[in-house]
């Protein structure tokens, strides 16, 4: 699809170079901002799988900017903002970049250290493998994103902090659902506007921290195992099979965003610039370093009759 063909199928993709976006994903966080006021006294926020940053900007614009811009600010006590991709990202004010992987428990270690000995208010994680078209198998990898995520909450998030996670909906969605509601006392599973009917993306909203008395974040594992496992009932809906009765369970779902506003599967005429054709902008920020980047040189090299170097070997 060229670049002007996908302005036209896809709003937000537009918008998102329109008012600066690093990614069309940006409308998603401020759509649920809208719904659940998610940066309400945030003054720290940790940014899970966060490249090419289009949240992290979000951030950036709602939390650091207005306090540095802030008539009476000394420019003491920002915000703290902290980011973390598998991805490097290019730089964006106020963010704090750590390139890491959020399942290696270092990761956890060097977020903490920025905070400080502090703790944060708010913990989002936009975090997606590379999805296989395998609905069960993308839902299970993802679900393993999100326990990392949540491993990570265990370690930096205040109590009464909130947690933001995007979910792959399936039939293991209940059993996530309750996995949550260990620690959160209010889980709400949000689709936003911008987010694609056709997708099965949807975002966990988990407000006030409380962990159970006496928790230690060691023992994460072990009390998500009891939540007990719905894999091999033979029901397509987890909850029904699982739960019968008064223990069943209805997960709260949401949609968000301005309902009259956009409407992300539809295609949109491209507007007209004093009767000239249509522009299409570039991206905001095309990514540094592309996990497709080395694939491109070997083609590039092959295409090219030129004798593939050791060092582009894909084995290498
Ligand atoms: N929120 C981002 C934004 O607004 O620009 C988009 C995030 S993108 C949908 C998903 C990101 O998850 C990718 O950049 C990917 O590198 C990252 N990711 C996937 N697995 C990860 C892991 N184990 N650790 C850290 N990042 C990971």
């Amino acid at each position: 699809m060229g670049r002007a063909s996908r302005d036209k199928r896809d709003i937000y993709y537009r918008k998102a170079k329109e008012e600066g976006w690093r990614a069309r994903s940006a409308f998603k966080l401020l759509q649920i901002d809208e719904e659940f006021d998610i940066f309400e006294g945030v003054k720290r926020v940790v940014d899970l799988c966060a490249a090419p940053g289009s949240w992290s900007q979000v951030l950036s614009r709602k939390l650091y900017l207005p306090a540095k811009l802030a008539p009476d600010s000394k420019g003491e006590n920002l915000p703290l903002i902290v980011a973390i991709d598998l991805q490097p990202m290019a730089p964006i004010e106020g963010v704090i970049q750590v390139q890491g992987d959020i399942t290696n428990a270092r990761t956890a270690e060097v977020v903490i250290r920025h905070f400080d000995g502090c703790k944060a208010d708010l913990v989002v994680c936009d975090g997606a493998p590379d999805v296989t078209g395998l609905h069960d198998m993308d839902e299970f990898v993802q679900s393993q994103l999100i326990l990392a995520g949540l491993t990570i909450v265990t370690h930096v998030l205040k109590e009464g902090g909130k947690f933001i996670a995007k979910i792959f909906r399936g039939k293991d969605t209940c059993l996530l659902y309750c996995q949550l509601k260990l620690f959160f006392p209010v889980v709400t599973f949000a689709k936003p506007k911008s987010s694609r009917n056709s997708s099965i993306e949807a975002f966990a909203v988990c407000e006030n921290y409380s962990p159970p008395e006496g928790f230690d974040p060691k023992d994460l594992h072990r009390l998500l195992e009891k939540v007990g496992s719905p894999s091999g009932v033979d029901d397509t809906d987890c909850c029904s099979g699982w739960l019968e009765g008064p223990n069943k369970v209805y997960i709260p779902f949401l949609a968000c965003g301005d309902l009259s506003g956009y409407d992300s599967d539809r295609s949109y005429p491209l507007p007209k610039v004093d009767g000239g054709t249509y522009q299409s902008l570039d991206p905001v920020q095309p990514p540094i370093a592309p996990p497709y980047k080395r694939a491109l040189e070997l083609k590039k090299a092959s295409s090219q009759g030129v004798r593939e170097p050791e060092n582009l070997s894909l084995d290498s």
